[in-house]
């Protein structure tokens, strides 16, 4: 069996909606997704950089994330005929294990458990194909990197790109 290896934020959960959500009530701004396109907030406010890094510092702020459309359906579909690792970041922020680790419990439950993979360097990763939104993840992976949409990345160019979770089924199904 393949393997794919599967980022978390801004792939299988959406972690841009309630930071943006959150940075509005507390800032009285009306920044939407559209003003993301080809950068993160703390580009677009980076005088906030703290502020805005701070609510991922918040211990339970991934703990409600809502799931991204179809991911839970095409990643069980794919589970028939891949070897499926949910891979996170997470030393980016430590703080967040608990609360990532309850999430995926909570939504990804067909999976094994044995197969979330909390990291800090994701070159260490070993798998067929990674699915990211971040692109500096893709430098040094042996296997075919598949870039996931994301507003901060619409300019990327030179990957392949799937553009939510149905692109990512025929990707892999077709
Ligand atoms: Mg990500």
């Amino acid at each position: 069996m393949k393997r794919i290896a599967i980022d978390m934020d801004g792939v299988i959960a959406d972690y841009l909606s309630k930071q943006l959500a959150l940075f509005n009530r507390d800032h009285n701004e009306n920044i939407t997704v559209e003003d993301l396109k080809g950068k993160k907030l703390i580009e677009l406010r980076p005088h906030l950089k703290d502020e805005i890094m701070n609510y991922l510092k918040e211990p339970s702020f991934f703990r409600d994330l809502e799931v991204m459309k179809d991911s839970q359906e095409v990643i069980k579909e794919l589970s028939e005929h891949y070897e499926i690792f949910i891979t996170t970041a997470a030393m980016e922020f430590p703080t967040s294990f608990t609360a990532k680790y309850e999430w995926l419990r909570e939504h990804f439950s067909f999976l094994n458990d044995m197969n979330f993979v909390f990291c800090g360097d994701k070159s260490i990763i070993n798998a067929d194909y990674l699915i990211d939104d971040n692109v500096r993840h893709f430098k040094r992976f042996s296997g075919q990197g598949i870039l996931f949409t994301s507003p901060h990345n619409v300019y990327e160019t030179g990957y392949v790109r799937v553009n939510n979770w149905q692109e990512v089924r025929d990707y892999f199904l077709k």
